[in-house]
């Protein structure tokens, strides 16, 4: 099962954004009270026996259940009794609050992640929805409980088959975040035509089997400069003070539009790189080992990931099979005589085999191997290139292009 979420620009009334930003607080006292809560028990369970605890003790007796979802859905019922500003919020809305904690510990117990923090005053930006039974979408309007009828921007055709998930704040405005999922089609055929091997690099952005690499967007490099010069503005504003307050909204923005221009990028080069292949073999990049192991790839580019599953739902879409293969070692075989070559230092950026004399760009030579590793897993046998031929490097073509323009008017 894959998820693709596409967001909306939304165009709510004066009224609205008062209504959804009273939402947010509301949302955001519920998930702090309901993780102090939680801190609470752990902190009085945590204590040594004969270390004196009476205060923790006296606050949560030993016979207190530890709050999970369903008793923290229950007082939460219990407490609007009392709190009548928690009924402001569709009382779903505000138990997927209690869902999104209950997950946090979950995955934290789970996946070894971070204690869930407390959210300070605008660190709550979304809001979710559980599944409505109807579509809430009428012609450009969605509609939401208690808040109405809200404007949406169509930039593109809805989905079919999608489903409300959030509303999310961002420094730029208002955004519904739909997402559909997809049945990712098992090919019924043994999976036929032209095949690619990618390379995800680190001087380049990747490399093709095809003798190509994609150029790493110069866009990027100028951005983090800019973002940089921004932040530093921000250190000579007095904190607090309304310039302070622009400048920050400024970084925040900025954020957001380079987050933005890079998804661009990697569905435009999801869809080159399609154009080409009806197979697109890719390293199953461990991302969590690779932070920690001394290549540190994704510190280069933390889009890795994205890129991926943006190119594996892309090649869902346009029918091309996709799969990810073994990536240990790609770099040091080689492509035409399969003889283990040894470790290459990142400075050397050509693949000169020592058996074979086989020459090609470093990366090139490891898409290979990765689509040669991809052909052999889906069943088919690898035809050797022929021996002792010297390609040439790969020809340098220009990255897909977006959307520079808006960037020059921000900074
Ligand atoms: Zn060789």
């Amino acid at each position: 099962m894959l998820t693709m979420t596409y967001q909306y620009v939304l165009k709510p009334t004066r009224q609205q954004i008062e209504t959804m930003t009273e939402w947010l607080n509301v949302c955001r006292g519920v998930w702090n009270y309901a993780l102090a809560e939680r801190k609470d028990w752990y902190n009085s369970r945590s204590c040594r026996i004969d270390a004196s605890s009476i205060k923790s003790e006296y606050i949560i007796p030993a016979d207190t259940p530890r709050p999970n979802f369903a008793l923290q859905c229950k007082a939460l019922t219990e407490a609007k009794k009392t709190k009548p500003w928690l009924k402001s919020v569709q009382s779903q809305v505000l138990q997927q609050v209690l869902k999104q904690l209950e997950n946090a510990f979950t995955s934290m117990w789970e996946q070894k992640r971070g204690f869930p923090r407390f959210k300070k005053s605008g660190r709550m930006r979304s809001f979710l929805f559980p599944q409505f039974e109807k579509n809430p979408i009428v012609g450009n309007k969605i509609k939401l409980p208690v808040i109405g009828l809200l404007k949406m921007r169509l930039s593109r055709p809805i989905p079919e088959g999608f489903i409300l998930k959030q509303i999310v704040k961002k420094a730029s405005g208002w955004f519904a975040m739909l997402s559909m999922q997809c049945d990712v089609n098992v090919p019924d055929a043994m999976p036929h035509g032209h095949s690619l091997g990618i390379d995800l690099g680190l001087l380049s952005f990747l490399a093709t089997s095809d003798n190509e690499t994609i150029a790493r967007p110069k866009f990027f490099v100028d951005a983090q400069r800019k973002l940089k010069l921004l932040q530093k503005k921000l250190t000579h504003k007095k904190l607090g003070s309304n310039n302070w307050c622009k400048a920050i909204a400024k970084v925040a923005k900025f954020h957001e539009h380079i987050s933005n221009a890079r998804k661009d990028f990697h569905f435009k080069t999801a869809h080159h790189l399609c154009n080409q292949a009806e197979m697109i073999f890719a390293e199953n990049l461990n991302v969590r080992a690779m932070s920690r192991g001394m290549l540190c790839k994704h510190t280069l580019d933390a889009g890795f990931g994205q890129f991926l599953n943006i190119l594996k739902w892309v090649c869902s879409k346009r029918d091309v099979y996709f799969a990810k293969v073994d990536a240990s070692g790609t770099s040091q075989t080689c492509p035409n005589c399969q003889t283990h070559t040894g470790k290459k230092e990142l400075s050397q950026r050509i693949h000169e085999c020592p058996s074979c004399q086989y020459i090609a760009d470093r990366d090139v030579a490891a898409a290979m191997v990765v689509m040669q590793r991809g052909l052999v897993a889906v069943g088919h046998t690898v035809l050797m290139l022929s021996e002792g031929k010297v390609v040439g490097l790969p020809v340098k073509k220009e990255s897909p292009s977006f959307n520079k323009t808006s960037v020059a008017r921000l900074v």
